[in-house]
């Protein structure tokens, strides 16, 4: 077989990768007829595709580039590890000096008792582990019953039977006979779609008691855990009403119900400290982790899981584990990763200099006459594309066709920015510059002006 390179003609690789690559969440159909853009190295926040054109990813990869691409450091780690110790697994009683030093720093970054750390391989898998854990918890303390997860529609918990499951994307549920049993969904806070006539405030309140309504309905007796990212991500990155978390906090506290942060996309500085549920102000009994975890160097997730649960679940033998839970190469990258963080302050500069100066850029749009609102967290940001600010209104074209010709027109700008329905996201990586910022918004506008002409 011919050596298959960068340096081979785009067409010839597209059709390679079309006659052999089933792509994620791609139609097959599709690639055959237009082909995969093809990204051939990335530097900082640039991608360079196989023609040469140089791209700014202002979403960081899938959201998880945090410290930015080509950093030698984590290559040096990486080879380093291979080399040392390429594998050993931590079942059975065993475990090496990789995974040690990761839980004992994840534990001294998240916040409160969640001090103990179960590893995945990824953000689905992780959750896959907190499915298993919280009903072996409950079961564990005497309450077998106890098994039900409520989580949210249009939520994104990544892409296994029970990642799917916990999320709340219908397209994912009518394929595979989802969702597992035992799940059960409650409205979104997206003020912005379905807030009616309410003040926002008022309606995040209202949706939080959602959670009420569906504890009652189902018996606090059957209910095991709530699940929410702190700021909804894939579901268009949907900042809740300031009511909403103060008020589902207070009625998990009442019930007894278990809390878990999925921090995939907000953990690591994405929302602006450590993790989402310390700035929307919530403390969780278990958190999801990945993506920033590795700033996407290395496949790694898990769960932070507090001392009451860790203990009562560590009390018995946990049936549960991955080949690759808390691989050494995969932790020590991770590592190298939270260590290049602390030590450039990357934090600092989503606080400081980088947030506030993409939030100021960001929020202008909204003088755009498609923009409705215009919102932005740390780094994760979201415009409403709109034919009616005043209302809200939705276009008369099917849902995600504005979107997703705004989407096309930044590609067309070098600009990655993803559209979820007839909604333009954003997630940089984090160090990105405020000159960088610059170019961003001005793709970014320069694609909704095309945008307007488009459709008009
Ligand atoms: N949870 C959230 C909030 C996510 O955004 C994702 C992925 O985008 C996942 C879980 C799944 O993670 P992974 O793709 O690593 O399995």
């Amino acid at each position: 077989m011919t050596m298959i390179t960068n340096h081979m003609p785009t067409s010839e690789l597209q059709a390679l990768d079309c006659a052999h690559h089933m792509h994620p969440f791609s139609n097959q159909h599709e690639l055959s007829e237009r082909g995969a853009r093809i990204i051939t190295r990335a530097k900082g926040v640039t991608l360079t595709d196989s023609d040469g054109n140089e791209i700014l990813d202002a979403m960081a990869g899938l959201w998880c580039v945090n410290i930015g691409y080509g950093r030698d450091e984590l290559a040096d780690v990486a080879a380093r590890q291979m080399r040392e110790l390429p594998y050993y697994n931590t079942f059975f009683m065993t475990t090496h000096v990789p995974a040690i030093a990761l839980s004992a720093k994840l534990a001294e970054l998240a916040p409160g008792d969640l001090n103990h750390v179960f590893f995945a391989g990824s953000g689905s898998e992780a959750n896959d582990t907190n499915i298993r854990m919280v009903r072996h918890y409950w079961s564990a303390k005497g309450k077998p019953n106890k098994s039900v997860i409520i989580s949210r529609k249009n939520a994104y918990h990544g892409s296994t039977l029970g990642g799917a499951s916990l999320g709340g994307m219908v397209p994912m549920h009518q394929q595979g006979g989802l969702p597992i049993p035992d799940v059960y969904h409650i409205g979104q806070p997206n003020w912005w779609t379905e807030g009616g006539d309410m003040s926002p405030n008022e309606f995040g309140l209202s949706r939080a008691q959602g959670l009420e309504h569906a504890i009652l309905e189902l018996g606090e007796d059957r209910v095991a855990a709530f699940i929410a990212e702190p700021i909804q991500g894939a579901g268009g990155v949907i900042l809740p009403p300031e009511s909403y978390f103060p008020e589902i906090q207070r009625i998990c506290d009442k019930y007894d119900i278990l809390l878990i942060a999925d921090e995939v996309i907000c953990g690591f500085g994405r929302t602006g400290n450590w993790f989402g549920s310390q700035t929307v102000g919530w403390t969780p009994h278990i958190m999801t982790i990945a993506k920033g975890l590795s700033s996407g160097y290395a496949p790694i997730g898990g769960s932070i899981v507090c001392d009451e649960v860790a203990n009562v679940v560590g009390s018995t033998e946990f049936n549960h584990g991955y080949t690759y839970s808390g691989h050494p190469v995969a932790s020590a990258v991770a590592l190298e990763n939270l260590r290049i963080m602390e030590e450039e302050n990357v934090i600092g500069h989503v606080q400081d200099v980088a947030g506030p100066h993409l939030k100021q850029k960001w929020e202008a749009l909204s003088d755009h006459p498609l923009v409705g609102e215009a919102k932005i967290v740390g780094m994760m940001g979201s415009i409403a594309l709109t034919p009616d600010k005043s209302t809200r209104a939705p276009f008369a074209a099917t849902a995600g066709t504005v979107g997703l010709i705004c989407r096309e027109f930044c590609f067309a700008n070098n600009l990655v920015m993803r559209h979820v329905g007839d909604r333009m996201i954003i997630a940089p990586p984090l160090v990105i510059q405020p000159d960088e910022i610059d170019v961003l918004v001005n793709r970014a506008r320069r694609a909704l002006d095309q945008t307007l002409l488009e459709i008009k």
